[in-house]
């Protein structure tokens, strides 16, 4: 069965292949000759999964999955949630972003968050979505220099670590994304 994920990272591509084995060939967007930038403008992340993975549904018709995530921070009644990426600004930068909301949480006592990831995969035969969650809290204490976006201020439930002091092999074994991608992985497999 021919899919495509709704994403250019050949990385994120190569790992969820393996993932699935033979009886499913992954497509990323250039493979299908998609070369716009897919819109992400709901204000969910479900509905930005949706949004993606419906729009190279109707334009390409291709069966297809894509992945949306932000971090909901509880003191913050769950932002910066859809707008993880862009928290700070247009320009998209981590350390902005961490600064923003370090800033946003002084004082505050509880600094329990989660990573959560929603992925959308639409077929000829309907639309389903799974979802992925990372608990943690947030510590002022920014560590590490693996990762990306947040990971230096976020430490998961059970260690002391922040997730950019976790190789990858070790994040993939526990995060939001490697969650949802088990439940996306389970799914196809039974459907074959
Ligand atoms: P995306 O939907 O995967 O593009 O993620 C949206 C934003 O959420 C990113 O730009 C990051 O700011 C944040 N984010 C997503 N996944 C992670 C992660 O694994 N660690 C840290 N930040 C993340």
């Amino acid at each position: 069965m021919t899919l495509c994920f709704a994403t250019n990272n050949t990385h994120k591509v190569k790992e969820i292949q393996a993932l699935l084995g033979n009886s499913f060939n992954l497509q990323s967007l250039n493979d299908i000759g998609c070369t716009e930038e897919l819109a992400e403008d709901q204000d969910t992340i479900e509905g930005n999964s949706l949004q993606k993975a419906q729009y190279v549904f109707d334009h390409y018709q291709v069966a297809c999955f894509a992945d949306d995530t932000g971090l909901e921070v509880e003191a913050l009644k769950g932002a910066p949630g859809v707008y993880s990426a862009r928290y700070a600004g247009t320009q998209r930068n981590a350390d902005d972003n961490m600064q923003l909301l370090l800033k946003n949480l002084q004082g505050k006592d509880n600094l329990s968050a989660r990573f959560r990831t929603v992925i959308t995969l639409i077929t000829p035969t309907g639309t389903h979505q799974f979802e992925g969650i990372l608990n943690g809290t947030i510590t002022f204490d920014k560590r590490g220099t693996q990762g990306f976006g947040y990971d230096p201020v976020f430490v998961p439930d059970g260690y002391k670590q922040t997730l950019a002091e976790f190789n990858l092999e070790e994040k993939n074994k526990i995060s939001h994304r490697a969650r949802a991608v088990e439940k996306l992985v389970l799914f196809l497999k039974a459907s074959l």
